[in-house]
């Protein structure tokens, strides 16, 4: 059965309908073999020769999420933080990358300090400002445009289409951090984006216990996609055994010598020698995640939704950030380029000002006081301790990541922690 006429949703359900061909299994293996067996003639048949540079168990989570985003191939990381950098590795010293003033703030500290010290020219703009993006652009030396949307903390939206025009008018390339969007609300490829990240630490485990990053490539980097489909069958004639699922070597080439430019190889390249590789372990838990991503994800932005225009009318906030509330400056946008939903990450503003903010985070119950987001268990955080001098974050905001508990419960103890700090 061909994968393209089924849901994402199916899709993820099902890890694209794989059975382990030699027991039936409904769930794959974890391969924890780090090394290969060379055959006689000196061929590795079977595709692998050493677990740094690629797993078995890799194979059906790429394959996914490659589906999920509509790419053509995709690549596991140790976190998204591993994903994100090798983006800009990739890069020649003295190229010019374009990145947002809002934005995942490790990455932003990152670009500002390693990368340029490193040779990168790395310019932060407003990227929601169309103009002020295109007037950023150093024509000849301009060779990556850097988006994350919905933006952390601010949740600012930038119209990737658009962006898209203006990277590739520049002969850049535009790569979208789209972790808040989970593959499920936006599907940056579809819009004209060459890359996308996922730190799949977040909404595509969903349950707070790994660290890992995705990278998908989308076909203007990697026409030929080698991924796994239901109905594959092996070239050998020979049936179908576990190794059969991935990349060989014949497949490889073939992706590789369609690459225009080679970036994506120069990637793929950057994982296996720096060797900022997924675990086995890891990779079949994200697979794991995985499956249940659209019940998680759908059930909480809806919930996060309601949650924001509850809060927007509390009597003790002065702002809520949201992209789907109407009144949000990046909504008319999001509504063009997110669909059934909005995501899960809103801030709020609390009118009485920072230590009103912090007092009230001191207060909650039942959310937890955690960094990090996506997970099925509700977290706040007062975003402006974590980021440290030169964020853009006002001090008055805390960060909410709606999970999939009750809302009536949710609303409620944020209510008696904003009353209370209120007095
Ligand atoms: C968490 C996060 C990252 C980094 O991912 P890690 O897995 O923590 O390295 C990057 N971008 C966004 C939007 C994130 O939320």
């Amino acid at each position: 059965m061909s994968d393209q006429r089924l849901a994402p949703a199916t899709l993820a359900a099902q890890g694209l309908g794989l059975v382990e061909p030699v027991t039936k299994g409904i769930v794959q293996p974890i391969h924890v073999s780090t090394t290969f067996e060379r055959d006689a003639d000196n061929e590795y048949s079977a595709g692998r020769c050493y677990s740094r540079a690629d797993n078995p168990t890799f194979d059906q989570v790429e394959a996914t999420l490659a589906a999920l985003e509509q790419g053509t191939d995709a690549l596991v990381f140790a976190s998204g933080m591993a994903a994100a950098t090798a983006c800009f590795q990739a890069l020649d010293p003295g190229d010019h990358v374009i990145a947002p003033t809002v934005m995942y703030w490790a990455l932003r500290n990152w670009l500002m300090t390693f990368a340029s010290r490193w040779g990168l020219q790395v310019s932060l703009v407003d990227t929601t400002n169309l103009d002020e993006l295109r007037a950023a652009i150093r024509p000849g030396t301009t060779k990556l445009i850097w988006l994350e949307t919905p933006a952390n903390p601010l949740w600012h939206v930038t119209d990737i289409a658009a962006a898209a025009d203006i990277a590739h008018y520049a002969g850049a390339k535009l790569v979208v951090d789209s972790t808040v969007a989970a593959t499920v609300f936006t599907q940056p490829l579809t819009l004209g984006a060459d890359l996308v990240m996922h730190a799949a630490t977040k909404y595509l485990n969903g349950h707070s216990d790994l660290v890992a990053g995705v990278l998908i490539a989308g076909p203007t980097l990697c026409a030929a996609g080698h991924l796994l489909s239901v109905d594959r069958t092996p070239t050998s004639g020979q049936p179908a055994r576990c190794a059969d699922v991935g990349v060989r070597p014949t497949d490889l080439f073939a992706r590789l010598a369609s690459e225009p430019d080679g970036y994506w190889k120069r990637i793929r390249t950057i994982r296996s020698q720096i060797g900022g590789v997924l675990g086995s372990f890891e990779a079949w838990l994200l697979m794991r995640g995985l499956r249940t991503l659209h019940p998680r994800v759908c059930w909480a932005a809806a919930s996060a939704q309601c949650l924001a225009a509850q809060l927007a009318e509390h009597p003790a906030i002065a702002e809520v950030l949201y992209p789907g509330l109407p009144c949000f400056a990046g909504h008319e946008v999001a509504c063009r380029q997110m669909r059934g939903g909005f995501g899960a990450m809103l801030s709020i503003r609390v009118k009485g000002g920072e230590l009103a903010a912090i007092a009230t985070a001191a207060k909650v119950q039942l959310w937890k006081r955690a960094t990090s987001l996506g997970g099925v268990e509700s977290l706040l955080e007062h975003r402006a301790s974590i980021e440290g001098p030169g964020s853009p974050c006002p001090p008055d905001l805390l960060r909410l990541s709606v999970g999939i508990e009750d809302g009536n419960d949710l609303f409620a103890d944020l209510d008696q922690a904003l009353r209370a700090s209120a007095k």
